[in-house]
């Protein structure tokens, strides 16, 4: 928070290199879930901003959540705009929790890069390793420039073997 669609670069990084064995649906619905809980304190003024949805051990958790709900609804996201038969080719469930862990794991490490707040290894140790690990500015470009260059070999590698894959 409060940039959950930014964390859709590295996104597309991940569904490039990893072609079918991974969902952007499902990694984009986990971002959505990790940010519930921020967006909650956000609106009621009270709580923790990051709290434990943004420590390894809750992103653990809202992983599993992420996957148990975002495969039906990307089946659905998917049926919907008849870029996939609903039953006849769902996302298989190794690709549903790779994909929702992998998204809930980097959700965490970027936020703790951003946010002197996030307490990542709660309850072991409150302290932030990774704060500003590198600057505002270049974790930022490192999302951007990860989305771009992640939807160019994509396309660049449709483009050269089709493949439909809109998961
Ligand atoms: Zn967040």
């Amino acid at each position: 928070m409060p940039f959950t669609p930014v964390h859709m670069g590295p996104g597309l990084m991940f569904k490039a290199l990893m072609r079918s064995s991974f969902s952007l649906m499902i990694f984009g619905w986990t971002q959505i879930v990790m940010d519930i809980q921020p967006l909650i304190v956000m609106i009621s003024g009270e709580g923790h901003l990051h709290g434990f949805s943004h420590t390894f051990v809750g992103a653990t958790l809202l992983a599993i959540v992420a996957a148990l709900t975002g495969k039906y609804l990307a089946q659905l996201g998917l049926w919907m705009f008849r870029m996939r038969p609903l039953i006849t080719v769902p996302i298989a469930w190794w690709v549903v929790f790779l994909s929702a862990f992998i998204g809930s794991y980097s959700h965490v490490l970027l936020d703790a890069v951003m946010h002197g707040d996030v307490q990542p290894f709660f309850p072991i140790t409150l302290d932030n390793p990774f704060l500003r690990w590198i600057s505002v500015s270049a974790l930022h470009k490192v999302c951007l420039y990860s989305g771009l260059v992640g939807a160019g070999i994509y396309y660049a590698m449709n483009w050269k073997k089709p493949e439909t894959d809109w998961r």
